[in-house]
């Protein structure tokens, strides 16, 4: 009836397109929106079981089941507890000689195994419910069992509390992923990814459109990794992102694009990166900032999952400008206070001889963090070690000083500050009974860099003590806006590269700094920070074919030939355009709070970008090489690499 009904909506809906036929399409994708929305899924359909573990309840009493999954618990050859992905269920082994063989196959069946067991729900006897387990007021009275497939002696127990490497994890990631954790943040990530489909695709016109994988080598970003192919001397590269395709899809009138890409970055480990992951890519047509930013507060606000508190829109915004001055970098975690305040202007007469060192200088300043409890809650090694961390990492002095309660932990400074700078500083500060204030004088970036630094750490180290600043249930996003379109080479400081990428367009105000002070021009670019974290980062780009190759060639002395594909296109009519990525494994990492974004992706590489479980990378013999031209040229050192070709292989520990 339903399909027939709809069937002749659809067919009337494909005449050419009116008001009236408008309304109905809108309706009617409300309406089939509702009713995904509200549609169970079949857990039980096309297999072998008529009910998931986890589902059963007094509901079901009576009813005769047939379950599959794993042993994860026998007591006195009387009860089996099994699981599956829904959750766990208590089943009772037959004690009755005619059921002998039953017995004998859960019995003896090693944990783990994974089993077939048909019965029927029955209620526990009174007293025996378990209310810690959903399914704890019923049992499944067993009549027949099947032994699916035995499980030989385990790596690990598979029970979250169980401790274990995380290499060890790693090897055997298919065990680890029947944890309920694992578990939980899969099946979370893929919720999420589902609603972000559903709110792009059908509540917005985008198109899902993949890009290929095999690319050539472009300038400028980060390292990519290099595929040989059988041409002799030529190589693919896997993109870093399918930015250059994105925009391309816009010259070719896609108008609104997306993509849940795998984008791949050689750039070695780093706790919160991997050598592949995930972003969803976003490309729009006819578009500005604010536009992008509204698309990316409605998409977060439809996803999140529905047992946290709800996303607030708008989300907050920042300059570059600020959150560096303010937190010391361009990712704040607005969470908890502690700002950077400059309180050059306090101390400019001062004695204190680096004080006035620095702020002779013309970039020079004096900068402080008041950390609110610190004389109660941080011990003088605190001190010291945060003291250290600036001296090591930043080659900057950093001083504590104890202006309300006078205490003097080291701090030459502080009796060299009059009365009436102290007062100054109590009130721009906000100081309270107890505050610790940390000082550092220098250049303006630098002594915010190092400040924003130690306030993570005082952040960590309080909340070591038991104070809690950071609320793991807050999710405080900020976009940070007017970043700098170029940032002087890490490598080289006289030249420059872009902040974001080569295709952001200038700020519209900056243009005319261009060809004077590019170090002045302001981008269209933003990033989106989630707690202290960068979760997603676009800008506006450059769609006018002069000004990028202005750009690319004479301002960051790029090879223009390698991107004459994306110059020309510019020139066929390209329409203004934006995007933006977010960075999924991150945000799933953040909404699900695991320790490291290796904790939701399904088969992670490890921190020296290895699989531990198939030892990817793997070496080749010669022959295999030969097609493609290439040859390995061994490090002198490497010898044991050499003849490990043939070796069993061993995990990184
Ligand atoms: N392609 C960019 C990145 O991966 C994102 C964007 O500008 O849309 O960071």
């Amino acid at each position: 009836m339903f399909s027939c009904w709809l069937s002749r909506l659809c067919r009337g809906l494909s005449t050419p397109t009116g008001r009236v036929t408008h309304l109905i399409q809108g309706s009617l994708s409300r309406r089939l929106m509702l009713s995904s929305q509200r549609r169970i899924p079949e857990l039980s359909s096309f297999v072998a079981r008529t009910n998931t573990c986890g589902e059963l309840r007094s509901s079901h009493l009576g009813q005769e089941v047939t379950l599959c999954g794993w042993i994860q618990y026998r007591r006195q050859n009387i009860f089996l507890v099994l699981r599956d992905f829904h959750g766990l269920v208590q089943v009772v082994i037959p004690q009755d000689e005619s059921a002998a063989s039953v017995k004998k196959i859960l019995c003896e069946a090693p944990m783990e195994s994974v089993v077939q067991v048909s019965g029927m729900v029955i209620s526990r006897p009174p007293g025996q419910e378990n209310p810690k387990m959903p399914t704890g007021e019923i049992e499944i009275k067993v009549k027949s069992a099947q032994l699916l497939n035995a499980c030989k002696k385990l790596p690990f127990e598979i029970k979250d509390f169980v401790k274990k490497t995380e290499a060890l994890r790693l090897q055997y990631r298919y065990l680890d992923l029947r944890s309920f954790q694992m578990q939980y943040n899969l099946r979370l990530r893929s919720r999420m990814v589902m609603k972000m489909r559903e709110y792009l695709c059908n509540l917005h016109g985008f198109v899902d459109i993949e890009t290929p994988t095999l690319f050539k080598r472009t300038p400028g970003g980060a390292k990519e990794f290099v595929i040989p192919s059988r041409e002799p001397g030529k190589f693919y590269c896997l993109p870093q992102s399918p930015q250059q395709f994105k925009q391309l899809l816009m010259v070719g009138g896609l108008d609104r694009y997306f993509q849940v890409a795998r984008c791949y970055r050689d750039e070695g480990s780093r706790p919160d990166r991997q050598p592949e992951f995930t972003q969803i890519d976003i490309e729009m047509s006819f578009v500005d900032q604010i536009g992008i930013r509204s698309l990316i507060e409605g998409l977060l606000q439809y996803s999140w999952p529905s047992d946290k508190d709800p996303v607030a829109v708008p989300f907050p915004s920042m300059t570059f400008a600020e959150a560096l001055a303010s937190y010391g970098t361009d990712k704040p975690d607005t969470r908890f206070g502690m700002k950077i305040v400059d309180i050059s202007d306090v101390l400019r007469n001062t004695k204190v001889g680096f004080l006035q060192d620095a702020l002779s200088k013309p970039q020079g300043t004096v900068k402080a963090i008041c950390i609110s409890e610190g004389a109660k809650y941080l011990k003088r090694k605190d001190i010291e070690s945060l003291r250290k961390l600036a001296a090591d990492h930043f080659n900057q002095e950093v001083l504590p000083v104890f202006p309300k309660a006078n205490r003097n932990w080291n701090s030459p400074v502080a009796k060299s500050i009059m009365e009436e700078q102290r007062s100054e500083l109590i009130r721009l500060m906000e100081i309270q009974e107890d505050g610790v204030v940390l000082l550092t004088a220098g250049e303006h970036r630098k002594a915010c860099s190092v400040l924003g630094k130690l306030r993570l750490e005082c952040a960590d180290l309080l909340e070591a003590r038991g104070l809690v600043l950071r609320d793991p249930a807050l999710f405080s996003f900020l976009w940070v806006v007017d970043f700098p379109l170029f940032l002087p080479k890490e490598e080289n400081p006289g030249e420059l590269e872009s902040a974001h990428h080569p295709f952001t367009a200038p700020h519209p105000n900056d243009i005319h700094l261009l060809h004077t002070e590019p170090k002045q021009v302001r981008s269209q670019h933003y990033d989106l920070v989630l707690n202290g974290n960068e979760i997603g980062g676009g800008s506006i780009r450059i769609h006018d074919a002069e000004l990028q190759r202005y750009i690319l060639a004479t301002l960051l002395k790029e090879d223009v030939k390698l991107l004459s594909h994306l110059l020309q296109a510019l020139d066929f009519g390209a329409p203004p355009h934006g995007g933006i990525a977010l960075g999924l494994d991150r945000l799933i990492c953040l909404v699900t709070g695991a320790p490291s974004i290796r904790d939701v992706i399904a088969f992670p590489k490890s921190f020296r970008g290895h699989d531990l479980m198939s030892n990817a990378p793997d070496s080749l013999p010669p022959e295999e090489l030969k097609p493609y031209h290439i040859q390995v040229s061994w490090p002198a050192d490497s010898e044991a690499e050499k003849s490990s070709l043939n070796q069993p292989y061993h995990p990184e520990s």
